[in-house]
């Protein structure tokens, strides 16, 4: 059945929720820089998770939130960035939105690390004010170790395993081509630098740069995509002994 909430009518919502589905998954990227991988990266790889779980989880998929909040990044052309703030009360609403609509189990698939803090008080002050059970999942920490084992190495922002689950979406939101390795910075927690001067952001000294495999690509998505889906099942079914 579809799965996309926008797609459906309001009686066919209603018919659905909460009485056969109670399950929504919120996307929530933003549009940055990403060396020489598509800018909306962020918004497209959680679009793709939760169009490969929604079936499996018994889930709607929400409209992507395409907007978030870019720091370091945010001086490369073509990137935008919303206010902690305003972030903060924009995703309040959308969460209070799906709560009002009698969603019980609210997922955010959050694509950007920026994003992290302002949505974890959206996300907090929701759990505090609403019965809903709410969770963000931040899918690149939560399959580090998948990373590690598919490419035997870490990933980066824009790095191995970004660039190769956006290849996997779509080849066309990659370009080797224009990719340099000039393009990579070491994070070091010695210092804040802006704009930061590399838009592939790596966090180990050799590892993490995009290495554009096809067939690595491929592989990989599925993966990560199974293992948010696995999570995001193991977490509901302990919400159950609460059963409000
Ligand atoms: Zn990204």
């Amino acid at each position: 059945m579809e799965r996309e909430l926008q797609k459906l009518t309001w009686t066919k919502v209603q018919n659905l929720v909460p009485d056969k589905i109670n399950t929504i998954l919120l996307p929530v990227g933003t549009v940055e820089a990403h060396g020489s991988a598509a800018l909306g990266t962020d918004n497209y790889i959680p679009e793709a998770i939760a169009r490969a779980q929604a079936e499996r989880l018994n889930a709607l998929i929400a409209p992507t939130l395409n907007y978030g909040v870019t720091k370091s990044l945010y001086r490369y052309p073509g990137s935008f960035t919303i206010q902690p703030d305003n972030f903060t009360l924009f995703l309040g609403d959308i969460l209070n939105s799906l709560a009002d609509h009698d969603f019980k189990h609210i997922i955010i698939l959050n694509g950007h690390g920026g994003n992290n803090s302002a949505m974890k008080k959206a996300v907090f002050d929701l759990h505090m004010k609403r019965k809903v059970y709410v969770a963000a999942i931040h899918w690149w920490h939560l399959v580090g170790e998948i990373t590690k084992e598919h490419f035997g190495e870490v990933g980066g922002h824009a790095g191995l395993d970004e660039t190769a689950a956006v290849q996997a979406i779509d080849p066309a939101l990659v370009d080797k081509e224009e990719y340099k390795d000039e393009m990579a910075y070491l994070m070091t927690g010695g210092a804040d630098v802006y704009p930061v001067p590399g838009s592939v952001l790596l966090y180990k000294e050799g590892e993490g740069y995009p290495n554009f495999d096809q067939e690595q690509a491929d592989t990989y998505l599925p993966k990560v995509a199974q293992a948010v889906g696995d999570f995001i099942e193991s977490i509901i079914n302990q919400w159950k002994q609460f059963g409000y």
